[in-house]
């Protein structure tokens, strides 16, 4: 799940944003250490389904589900993306290409000459030279660039057919190899951060190393929360057996639960993708016994739950003090390189923006024909579906709209498709889901979707070719410089998905359609901009009340319900399992506060695609230069040329109003198609 189907070869220790991101399988990395979390299972009902459409389907089918929802199986035969796969050859010619051994032992080779050559000379009384720091730089990001070649080609090949032996193996000998070889480069980092503060501050002054800057400072941030070496080793090795357990032990739990749920007559055992899966089934009956078995099972473990969750916010709270972070949430902010304040405005500007959401469920209710909205019926599909488009027309669609913000643009996203750099065809054995890799400036993207043609699978088109548009702009920047921040990852895709999606329903004639374009675009939006903003209210208030102690079951659930109703209002009646409904979100246990990560993507994109609205073509020069500039600098610093102060809720403001646009689209339409009864 990647937040966002967004990904990179697992980057090595010294690479930048290496403190936290996601891992295209779902997996997160923290520091380096990489979590299995698998995030798109179970986090499903809160994020867009564009995540893992395939697999998604499939659980439903085995649960029964679906049935009216499943476009996907019957526009496959029309509309399909047969045929259309990646070339891979520009890399290596195939799994035994001898390429690969050639470029393992060269990279060994140099690594272990750059160790010789480099070890003891970075951490030195005053300080490297600046000089000699930049080349140091300079080589190891040449290593990186190989080493991504080498694994980008095995990850790839791994993903075109998941079965095949062959790339199962060149990717687990790959991944061992690129772990020795990234051990022995890991001094460099290291080293760096022993340099100290008024040393290391003087050496980036240096106009040599003005494009190192930010990277090198970035690698700094955590410099002063870091503990004496002794007490980290301790720490590390404690925490196997600490933190790192009991959050094992909650996606053990988690992921071996079964629910019983009955249909037709007969009880079934689901696991917890198909029961959340059946929140979207179109039967309101499914719905409900789909919520009903998820929340009894989890108020069964509830005493574990709530002692898990509960041990691990401890935790964090020690380290908290113990590395003398202010708040719980400072860590965070410096791996996101956001300013809190600019975190709470955005986050007051949406909550401001909460009764927007309440006249939409209010809306969706009345579309529904119900008399009152339950938690359940949030995710209920209105049952009214569009023809699947054809591939070619897709291509066309998205090349058209991506060619309209600028001739630039039309051209890279053009290549695309002429070089084959997509792999677009639905198979047995692919990889789920759909994203983009980009491991270095010196390749290009490969894309990675399965095509059934439904308008989401044209939108998840448009969405991986923003990511690759951004990654071919930005190809100017050295790879360290390169990759994106995570609040700036999504720029471009979202923005993207905005123009598509805004053809598209001028397009349809069929007003029908265009309300349930709009009210998936809606709801996507709100899983990521208001239920991701919600969740982040639950754990700043979880974490303040542990000050005065362990928490209980019924404080947790209070909470919980506290944070939601603020959103939902009198809109949506919560009911009493809905209580547990924190307690199996995968990333309170394993990346605390990630979340409001989401919210920022989403409605700066929002916020960006308003700015372009108003100002028009003038809008895309400094548009373009932001996406040029990779990650060089940080999101402030990055935006700032376009006239844009995160810290300013007038500025998130815009962002929602986009939103409220495209609400009142669906209120007029379906004023036009719901008459009220007098
Ligand atoms: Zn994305």
């Amino acid at each position: 799940m990647v937040h966002c189907g967004t990904a990179t070869p697992t980057p090595g220790p010294y690479a930048p944003s290496t403190f936290l991101r996601f891992d295209r399988d779902g997996s997160v990395r923290v520091a380096g250490r990489t979590l299995r979390v698998f995030i798109w299972k179970v986090t499903e009902v809160m994020f867009s389904t564009r995540e893992n459409p395939i697999a998604w389907k499939k659980a439903a089918q085995h649960s029964g589900g679906l049935a009216a929802t499943d476009a996907g199986s019957s526009a496959a035969s029309t509309a399909s993306a047969n045929g259309v796969r990646w070339d891979l050859s520009d890399l290596f010619a195939g799994h035994d290409d001898p390429k690969i051994q050639a470029s393992l032992t060269a990279l060994d080779e140099d690594a272990e000459a750059f160790a010789v050559r480099y070890r003891g000379t970075i951490s030195v009384p005053g300080g490297p030279s600046p000089h000699h720091l930049r080349e140091g730089i300079v080589a190891l990001e040449d290593l990186y660039e190989r080493q991504w070649r080498v694994s980008g080609y095995a990850h790839l090949r791994y993903d075109e057919d998941t079965r095949d032996e062959a790339s199962r193996s060149l990717s687990q000998k790959v991944e061992d190899r690129l772990t020795h070889i990234g051990n022995l480069l890991l001094f460099f980092g290291l080293e760096w951060l022993e340099v100290s503060d008024g040393d290391a501050g003087r050496i980036v002054e240096d106009p040599i190393l003005a494009i190192y800057r930010h990277h090198l400072e970035s690698q700094r941030l955590f410099r002063p929360h870091r503990l004496s070496e002794d007490e980290e080793k301790l720490v590390n090795e404690k925490d196997v057996t600490g933190s790192s357990a009991w959050a094992r032990l909650h996606t053990e739990l988690t992921s071996s639960l079964t629910f019983s749920v009955e249909r037709d007559g007969e009880v079934r055992q689901l696991n917890m993708a198909q029961t959340l899966a059946l929140l979207h089934d179109p039967d309101r009956d499914t719905r409900r016994r789909g919520h009903d078995a998820l929340f009894s099972k989890l108020e069964e473990q509830g005493p574990t739950l709530t002692y898990l969750y509960d041990t691990l916010v401890h935790d964090k709270r020690t380290m908290d003090r113990l590395r003398k972070y202010p708040d719980p949430m400072a860590l965070r902010h410096l791996g996101n390189e956001i300013p809190s304040a600019a975190v709470e405005a955005m986050m007051q500007a949406v909550e401001g923006s909460y009764p927007l959401a309440q006249s939409y469920f209010k809306l969706k209710g009345s579309m529904l024909g119900l008399p009152e909205m339950m938690v359940y019926d949030q995710y209920a599909p209105l049952e009214l579906h569009s023809q699947a488009m054809p591939w070619g027309d897709a291509r066309d669609l998205v090349l058209e709209s991506y060619r309209a913000i600028d001739t630039q643009f039309g051209a890279l996203a053009t290549e695309f498709f002429d070089r084959k750099w997509i792999d677009a065809e639905p198979r047995d054995g692919k990889r789920g889901g759909a994203y983009c890799s980009y491991p270095t400036p010196k390749l290009h993207a490969w894309i990675l979707c399965s095509y059934t043609g439904t308008p989401r699978d044209v939108m998840t088109v448009a969405h991986e070719l923003g990511h690759g548009l951004h990654a071919m702009l930005s190809r100017k920047q050295t790879l360290f410089n390169y990759h994106s921040t995570l609040p700036l990852a999504e720029t471009a895709s979202v923005f993207g998905e905005m123009v598509v999606f805004d053809r598209l329903v001028q397009r349809e004639t069929d007003p029908r359609i265009r309300l349930n374009m709009l009210a998936g675009k809606i709801e996507d939006s709100f899983a990521t901009v208001y239920r991701q903003n919600v969740l982040t209210r639950f754990e700043q208030s979880v974490f303040s009340a542990r000050e005065d102690g362990r928490l209980t079951s019924r404080q947790l659930g209070d909470l919980w319900i506290a944070a939601n109703r603020a959103y939902y209002g009198d809109s949506v009646t919560l009911t009493d399992g809905y209580r547990w409904g924190w307690s199996y979100i995968p990333h309170f246990i394993h990346t605390p506060f990630y979340c409001y990560a989401y919210v920022f993507g989403q409605l700066l994109v929002l916020a960006l695609y308003r700015m372009y609205k108003e100002e028009g073509q003038s809008f895309v020069p400094r548009f373009t230069e932001l996406l040029a500039r990779g990650g060089s600098d940080t999101p402030e610093a990055l935006l700032r040329p376009l006239g844009i102060d995160i810290t300013d809720a007038s500025f998130w403001q815009k962002g929602l109003v986009e939103l409220e646009g495209l609400v009142s689209q669906a209120q007029v339409l379906a004023a036009s198609l719901y008459p009220r009864p007098e």
